[in-house]
């Protein structure tokens, strides 16, 4: 052991050598970087003497070797992309963790060209002076939810924040115990309103809220009723709520109250149409009296993530001048994906063009097609593997829908052997494509609800890559 720590070399030594320099040539990173690379290689590697972990064979590999092999390791890990791709294996549309909607070309080609260029972004090129960024989609956001004023932020959680900051601070706000909903673990609606500055007044009861509770409740200090969508739960069993039509009515007998419906996914596609889920389309919503709506722009929306809120031009007006505005606001790629994404529903191609909206409408057929594929080409092309079709369900996902399931087929995959474990991180881990699959009773589900017909080719590829 204190052999091998002897004959650990000094780093000025590494750095005269001819290797430094040529990796400083194929990297051009700077000397100082590779410098502090080798450092914490050597580091490492005199803690793994002194722990016994030493993983060289002196046979095969000489130290030095040993060394610039970890170095080389250590500097191509950290210039590797961090963000990247991955192939959605799991069914689940709208998959918060893998970075929910994706977007549709158009939006794609849309958000470079605006990003390689200067835009328009607040200059009227009409009257050659200054303009605002909210002018940019309120005509079209408009159009599609038929409100009267509209505007974007951050997210749907800033859109909360900020209606409740501009509109309700140190004042009372009405929420039903049925609907202080924790959405993804990080967002409470109780905590967001303690951190706006609104109080919270909590009507009714987990189960059960009648409009006599908020009636109640509504005094003096009211400045707000709120409904939040209850997106990623659903209570069964001796439940009731109150309908938006009746708490429009109960706002409209008190002057100055505002009636705010926070519906978390907001879909402009009528889901409900073609048979899924129950989902409210913002502009019935809009049209049913509510002052004013939030919704999410990467969730059923199809779009980039942003926060939209629609309604009454007075309230958004308000919430355009507040500074927290300035603070949540919209950057110009965000823009462009949300314009060519409205566009789309504008023009009625959303379920052409918008993966999301595609996705969960997807035929079965299609999904069997690709499935029947993937078999066939698999068997001829790693014959090694199991495959077979099995009947299941795929989910909306994103917190939305959630008592919606898609009924889907999904090609189960096994291997004699690797355990699906094994299977699974090697899938996560392939140079072709890091594929992220569900694991059940040992065995690999592929969903092709979630992937397209290029990835298909992408994805027979990583399974016959991973055997090698
Ligand atoms: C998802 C959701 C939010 C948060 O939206 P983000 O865009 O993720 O910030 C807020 N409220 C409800 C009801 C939601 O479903």
């Amino acid at each position: 052991m204190k052999q091998l720590l002897r004959e650990i070399p000094p780093v000025h030594e590494l750095q005269n050598s001819r290797r430094f320099k040529d990796l400083i040539e194929k990297t051009d990173v700077p000397v100082k970087l590779l410098t502090k690379v080798i450092q914490q290689v050597i580091d490492e590697i005199r803690t793994e003497i002194l722990d016994s972990h030493v993983t060289i064979d002196l046979s095969k590999q000489s130290f030095i070797d040993y060394i610039w092999m970890k170095v080389e390791n250590n500097l191509s890990k950290l210039l590797q992309e961090r963000l990247t791709p991955v192939i959605n294996a799991t069914g689940t549309v709208l998959h918060t963790n893998l970075g929910r909607a994706r977007l549709s070309d158009a939006a794609i080609e849309h958000i470079t060209h605006i990003a390689g260029n200067y835009s328009n972004l607040e200059y009227n090129i009409d009257e050659g002076k200054r303009g605002s960024r909210h002018d940019i989609l309120e005509g079209l956001l408009k159009e599609v939810t038929g409100a009267e004023a509209a505007m974007a932020v951050n997210n749907n959680a800033a859109a909360v924040y900020l209606v409740l900051r501009a509109l309700a601070k140190e004042q009372e706000v009405i929420v039903s115990r049925g609907q202080l909903v924790e959405i993804g673990g990080s967002f409470r609606i109780s905590s967001i309103m303690e951190e706006s500055g609104a109080r919270l007044v909590e009507v009714g009861t987990t189960n059960k809220t009648h409009l006599y509770d908020y009636e109640n409740a509504i005094s003096d200090e009211t400045a707000m009723i709120l409904k939040v969508h209850t997106s990623n739960f659903k209570t069964i069993g001796f439940t009731e709520s109150v309908d938006t039509e009746d708490l429009v009515a109960l706002k409209n007998e008190h002057n100055g109250l505002i009636f705010y419906e926070d519906l978390g996914s907001g879909s402009i596609y009528d889901f409900k149409q073609v048979g899924v889920g129950e989902e409210p389309v913002v502009k019935d919503v809009i049209e049913s009296g509510v002052d004013l709506v939030s919704f999410s722009g990467d969730k059923l929306l199809g779009g980039p993530q942003a926060g939209i809120i629609v309604g009454k031009k007075e309230l958004i007006q308000k919430l355009k001048k507040h500074q927290l505005a300035r603070v949540l606001r919209v950057d110009k790629m965000t823009f462009a994906g949300l314009e060519k994404t409205l566009l789309a529903y504008l023009t009625n191609k959303a379920e052409i063009q918008l993966p999301t909206i595609r996705d969960i409408v997807k035929p079965l057929t299609e999904i069997e097609q690709q499935s029947h594929y993937f078999i066939s080409e698999l068997k001829k092309q790693a014959s090694e593997y199991e495959s077979e079709v099995v009947e299941s369900t795929s989910q909306v996902g994103g917190g939305t829908m959630p008592d919606v399931t898609l009924p889907t087929i999904v090609v189960v995959v096994s291997h004699h052997a690797y355990s699906a474990e094994q299977l699974g991180e090697r899938l996560r881990h392939s140079q072709t494509a890091n594929v992220i699959a569900r694991i059940k009773d040992e065995k690999i589900l592929i969903d092709f609800r979630t992937i397209s017909q290029e990835e298909t080719d992408i994805l027979i590829q990583t399974f016959v890559e991973l055997l090698k």
